[in-house]
């Protein structure tokens, strides 16, 4: 690691630790205008939200203009066919892993079991409604691409910025500055990403900070082996099974993805939101892990919506902890619905701060369990919220690695570098 870099991320973990130690102090003070007003209301979420807009504010052009650039030079529509191809059936096979594997979780650790529900507050939760599959497929296609855009509908934008792309390839030299406008651009926004990852730290600071200081870990008690067991899952996951098919298909070190990896993982655990971490995850696949931006710039936004195996996991610890509390047994049956429908759901859930436990509703209906069981863990729901983002997130990269690598369009030079400056 140059010094530079070492001094970035080691200034990003400092913010994260500091949010974590700060914010457990300030839960402990007594409530009054200085706690509430001046630190959590005042000082944690300004120093919070002017980094989360800031890479919000990204997010639509960056995705937009580097996947028509990154289209564009594939210039070749059937390799544009099999990434994709293959892009889908990695995300899809390892979401229904991530979603067994918290099935197997749940069954070992009895979660549900043992529960003091009176020590709980409960909150009421919203049902998602279910959409169907082929309402789904077709709004992908966006009747109008400026409001796709204005409402931050991020499958639509990709299917409007991949036909952007092919229409530019098909052209070629006769709509040369245009491809040059937007080679252009992308840069532009990339150095725009630059400036706002300056203030990484300070954000991510304020906005662990107040996460600590309002949740506070006197409602974590009575759900602690519920926690534990949604965090093995996502250990398990990171480090066993994504380091696995990362070192199994392409040879390379995990060791050395999750150092150069983590600036993007902290920016997902402080924000909770998959679609805040494009920018950033953009930028260190391609900088940092050498994969082309052809590829990055089609699988991150496409991951960021659709690959979700965090959430997966949490969807099959909850269901779990569910039946356990309510008394349900669940049948063999029951148990490969759940695989199917949460697999489903968080192909689903939007890259937002608690959209996967409201799309849990939809697992939690196909077998018939409760729904009130989500206003259970609904109060620490952000805690749980920022590791299964991470987790998200994580797989996103680590399958475009792998993709990029299938398709000769990963600089192994740049994956074995030293991590640069972000
Ligand atoms: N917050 C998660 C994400 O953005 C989605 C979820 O709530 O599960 O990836």
């Amino acid at each position: 690691m140059n010094k530079k870099q070492k001094s970035s991320t080691m200034k990003i973990f400092m913010g994260l630790l500091l949010g974590v130690i700060i914010g457990i102090l300030v839960y402990n003070l007594p409530s009054g205008t200085f706690k509430d007003s001046i630190l959590i209301g005042g000082i944690f979420e300004l120093l919070g939200q002017v980094f989360l807009r800031g890479i919000m504010m990204m997010v639509i052009p960056l995705v937009f203009i580097s996947l028509v650039n990154g289209v564009a030079s594939i210039g070749d529509i059937k390799k544009l066919g099999r990434v994709g191809g293959r892009t889908i059936v990695f995300y899809l096979a390892t979401t229904a892993f991530a979603v067994s594997l918290a099935l197997f979780l749940g069954y070992i650790m009895k979660p549900g079991i043992g529960l003091d529900l009176g020590a709980i507050e409960q909150i009421e939760t919203t049902v998602s409604e279910k959409i169907p599959l082929v309402q789904v497929l077709f709004e992908m296609i966006p009747k109008n691409p400026i409001s796709a855009m204005a409402e931050g509908n991020m499958l639509q934008i990709i299917v409007f910025a991949i036909i952007t792309g092919v229409g530019l390839s098909v052209l070629g030299d006769r709509v040369n500055i245009i491809i040059r406008i937007f080679e252009q651009l992308n840069e532009l926004v990339m150095q725009m990403v630059n400036f706002v990852m300056i203030f990484a730290p300070i954000g991510v600071f304020g906005l662990i900070a107040k996460t600590f200081a309002t949740v506070g870990y006197t409602v974590l008690i009575p759900l602690l082996k519920y926690i534990i067991t949604v965090y093995i899952g996502f250990i398990l996951h990171a480090g066993v099974v994504y380091s696995g098919i990362l070192k199994g298909f392409t040879g390379l070190s995990p060791k050395k993805f999750y150092k150069k990896f983590f600036p993007v993982m902290s920016v997902a655990f402080s924000t909770a939101s998959s679609n805040a971490t494009v920018p950033i995850n953009l930028d260190v696949n391609e900088k940092q892990l050498g994969v082309s931006k052809n590829i990055a710039s089609f699988t991150i936004p496409l991951g960021a919506t659709i690959n979700m195996d965090g959430t997966a996991i949490m969807q099959g610890v909850t269901t779990f902890f569910i039946a356990q509390v309510y008394n349900v047994p669940l049948s063999i049956e029951a148990i490969l619905t759940v695989v199917l429908t949460a697999t489903l759901a968080s192909i689903g859930t939007a890259g937002v701060p608690g959209a996967g436990t409201i799309m849990l509703s939809m697992v939690l209906q196909s077998i018939g369990l409760p729904l009130e069981g989500i206003g259970l863990i609904m109060g620490i729901d952000r805690i749980i919220d920022m590791g299964r983002t991470t987790v998200n997130v994580t797989g996103d990269a680590v399958c475009t690695t792998i993709i990029a690598k299938m398709e000769g369009e990963l600089d192994e030079k740049i994956f074995n570098s030293d991590p640069k400056l972000l």
